[in-house]
Protein backbone atom coordinates (compact mmCIF):
# COMPACT_ATOMS: atom_id res chain seq x y z
CA UNK A 1 0.00 0.00 0.00
CA UNK A 2 1.13 3.59 -1.31
CA UNK A 3 -0.17 6.54 -0.47
CA UNK A 4 0.46 9.42 -2.14
CA UNK A 5 1.21 12.77 0.10
CA UNK A 6 -0.83 15.03 -2.43
CA UNK A 7 -3.64 12.76 -1.34
CA UNK A 8 -3.63 13.24 2.27
CA UNK A 9 -6.11 15.84 3.08
CA UNK A 10 -5.88 18.69 5.76
CA UNK A 11 -7.83 16.77 7.95
CA UNK A 12 -5.84 13.46 7.47
CA UNK A 13 -6.75 10.11 6.02
CA UNK A 14 -7.58 7.01 7.77
CA UNK A 15 -6.85 3.80 6.48
CA UNK A 16 -8.04 0.24 7.92
CA UNK A 17 -7.02 -2.81 5.23
CA UNK A 18 -5.56 -6.08 5.02
CA UNK A 19 -1.80 -6.21 4.06
CA UNK A 20 -0.22 -9.14 2.45
CA UNK A 21 2.24 -10.76 3.78
CA UNK A 22 3.92 -13.33 0.85
CA UNK A 23 6.46 -10.96 0.14
CA UNK A 24 7.31 -10.21 4.43
CA UNK A 25 7.75 -14.45 4.72
CA UNK A 26 10.04 -14.67 2.08
CA UNK A 27 12.66 -12.02 3.00
CA UNK A 28 12.36 -13.60 6.60
CA UNK A 29 12.75 -17.27 5.37
CA UNK A 30 15.59 -16.44 2.82
CA UNK A 31 17.52 -15.24 5.61
CA UNK A 32 16.71 -18.03 8.29
CA UNK A 33 14.66 -21.52 6.96
CA UNK A 34 13.47 -21.57 10.16
CA UNK A 35 12.18 -17.95 10.60
CA UNK A 36 9.05 -17.08 12.02
CA UNK A 37 5.98 -16.79 9.51
CA UNK A 38 2.71 -14.79 9.15
CA UNK A 39 0.17 -16.93 8.30
CA UNK A 40 -2.53 -14.31 7.97
CA UNK A 41 -2.80 -10.99 6.15
CA UNK A 42 -1.90 -8.03 8.38
CA UNK A 43 -4.78 -6.22 9.51
CA UNK A 44 -3.76 -2.47 9.08
CA UNK A 45 -5.26 0.65 10.46
CA UNK A 46 -3.57 3.76 10.85
CA UNK A 47 -4.02 7.66 10.17
CA UNK A 48 -1.89 10.42 7.86
CA UNK A 49 -1.75 13.81 8.15
CA UNK A 50 0.87 16.35 7.14
CA UNK A 51 1.98 19.69 7.90
CA UNK A 52 3.83 21.40 5.04
CA UNK A 53 5.89 18.40 3.34
CA UNK A 54 6.02 16.10 6.51
CA UNK A 55 3.89 13.33 7.32
CA UNK A 56 3.13 12.31 10.25
CA UNK A 57 1.53 8.49 10.24
CA UNK A 58 0.12 6.87 13.68
CA UNK A 59 -1.35 3.31 12.93
CA UNK A 60 -1.97 -0.25 14.60
CA UNK A 61 -0.86 -3.78 13.42
CA UNK A 62 -2.99 -6.51 14.42
CA UNK A 63 -2.09 -10.24 13.32
CA UNK A 64 -0.38 -13.62 14.35
CA UNK A 65 2.60 -14.62 13.79
CA UNK A 66 3.97 -18.38 13.53
CA UNK A 67 7.60 -19.25 15.06
CA UNK A 68 9.66 -22.47 15.05
CA UNK A 69 10.75 -22.86 19.10
CA UNK A 70 14.50 -22.27 19.13
CA UNK A 71 14.35 -25.43 21.66
CA UNK A 72 12.11 -28.40 20.46
CA UNK A 73 11.64 -26.83 16.71
CA UNK A 74 7.84 -27.02 17.23
CA UNK A 75 5.67 -24.12 15.58
CA UNK A 76 3.35 -21.86 17.12
CA UNK A 77 1.59 -19.36 17.12
CA UNK A 78 1.27 -15.86 18.81
CA UNK A 79 -1.22 -12.77 18.48
CA UNK A 80 0.78 -10.02 16.98
CA UNK A 81 -0.30 -6.44 18.62
CA UNK A 82 1.59 -3.28 18.06
CA UNK A 83 1.48 0.49 17.56
CA UNK A 84 4.01 2.83 16.15
CA UNK A 85 4.10 6.71 15.19
CA UNK A 86 6.34 8.61 12.65
CA UNK A 87 7.46 11.41 11.34
CA UNK A 88 8.62 10.96 7.67
CA UNK A 89 10.15 13.69 6.06
CA UNK A 90 11.04 13.72 2.61
CA UNK A 91 14.46 11.72 1.37
CA UNK A 92 15.80 14.18 -0.30
CA UNK A 93 15.56 16.84 2.16
CA UNK A 94 18.45 15.31 4.52
CA UNK A 95 18.28 14.07 7.43
CA UNK A 96 19.08 17.40 9.50
CA UNK A 97 16.91 19.72 7.88
CA UNK A 98 15.50 20.59 10.96
CA UNK A 99 11.70 20.67 10.16
CA UNK A 100 10.63 16.62 12.07
CA UNK A 101 12.75 17.70 14.69
CA UNK A 102 10.66 20.87 15.47
CA UNK A 103 7.30 19.62 14.72
CA UNK A 104 7.14 15.96 15.81
CA UNK A 105 5.94 15.22 19.03
CA UNK A 106 9.11 13.45 21.21
CA UNK A 107 7.50 9.96 21.20
CA UNK A 108 7.83 9.92 17.13
CA UNK A 109 10.28 7.98 15.24
CA UNK A 110 11.71 9.43 12.74
CA UNK A 111 11.84 8.81 8.79
CA UNK A 112 11.78 9.51 5.52
CA UNK A 113 9.16 8.79 2.28
CA UNK A 114 10.48 9.03 -1.30
CA UNK A 115 8.92 10.45 -4.67
CA UNK A 116 5.95 12.24 -2.87
CA UNK A 117 4.49 8.68 -1.64
CA UNK A 118 4.18 7.08 1.75
CA UNK A 119 5.22 3.51 1.30
CA UNK A 120 2.96 1.95 4.05
CA UNK A 121 3.70 -1.57 3.32
CA UNK A 122 7.49 -0.85 3.71
CA UNK A 123 6.71 0.47 7.73
CA UNK A 124 4.73 -2.35 7.79
CA UNK A 125 7.87 -4.79 7.31
CA UNK A 126 9.61 -3.01 9.25
CA UNK A 127 7.72 -2.64 12.18
CA UNK A 128 7.26 -6.70 12.32
CA UNK A 129 10.90 -7.29 11.91
CA UNK A 130 11.59 -4.73 14.78
CA UNK A 131 9.48 -6.90 17.28
CA UNK A 132 10.50 -10.39 16.21
CA UNK A 133 12.74 -11.83 18.92
CA UNK A 134 16.04 -13.25 18.21
CA UNK A 135 14.83 -16.73 20.03
CA UNK A 136 11.40 -17.94 20.07
CA UNK A 137 10.38 -20.36 22.92
CA UNK A 138 7.44 -22.30 22.46
CA UNK A 139 7.12 -21.90 26.32
CA UNK A 140 9.23 -21.01 29.49
CA UNK A 141 11.44 -24.20 30.06
CA UNK A 142 10.76 -26.12 26.88
CA UNK A 143 12.81 -29.31 27.16
CA UNK A 144 13.54 -28.94 23.63
CA UNK A 145 14.85 -32.54 21.95
CA UNK A 146 16.98 -35.03 22.73
CA UNK A 147 20.09 -34.58 21.36
CA UNK A 148 20.90 -38.25 20.85
CA UNK A 149 17.52 -39.22 19.02
CA UNK A 150 15.26 -36.35 18.36
CA UNK A 151 12.35 -37.32 20.75
CA UNK A 152 10.55 -34.05 22.32
CA UNK A 153 11.59 -34.02 25.74
CA UNK A 154 8.05 -32.24 26.68
CA UNK A 155 6.35 -35.31 25.96
CA UNK A 156 8.51 -37.43 28.67
CA UNK A 157 12.15 -38.71 28.23
CA UNK A 158 13.29 -40.90 26.04
CA UNK A 159 15.52 -43.06 27.45
CA UNK A 160 18.80 -41.96 25.96
CA UNK A 161 21.92 -41.53 28.21
CA UNK A 162 22.90 -38.00 28.75
CA UNK A 163 25.78 -37.03 26.40
CA UNK A 164 28.76 -36.21 28.51
CA UNK A 165 30.80 -33.28 26.33
CA UNK A 166 29.02 -30.12 25.33
CA UNK A 167 30.73 -30.28 22.03
CA UNK A 168 29.04 -33.56 21.02
CA UNK A 169 25.54 -32.05 22.06
CA UNK A 170 26.00 -28.60 19.81
CA UNK A 171 27.27 -30.55 17.03
CA UNK A 172 24.43 -33.51 17.25
CA UNK A 173 21.69 -30.53 17.54
CA UNK A 174 22.86 -28.62 14.50
CA UNK A 175 22.31 -31.60 12.48
CA UNK A 176 18.64 -31.66 13.51
CA UNK A 177 18.31 -28.38 12.66
CA UNK A 178 19.04 -29.11 9.12
CA UNK A 179 17.40 -32.07 8.38
ZN1 LIG B 1 9.78 -25.72 22.43
ZN1 LIG C 1 16.84 -39.63 23.14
Amino acid sequence: MKVKVEDISPRGLSLDYLEEVGELNSTLTRSDPLAAQLPDRLRVTCTLSKVRRLVRLSGALQGTIEHACARCLRRFQIPLELAFQLSLQPADEGPHDGHAVELAPDDFEFGTYRDDEVDITAMVCEQVMLVLPYRALCREGCRGLCPTCGADLNEGACGCVAPQTGGKFVSLRGLKVNR
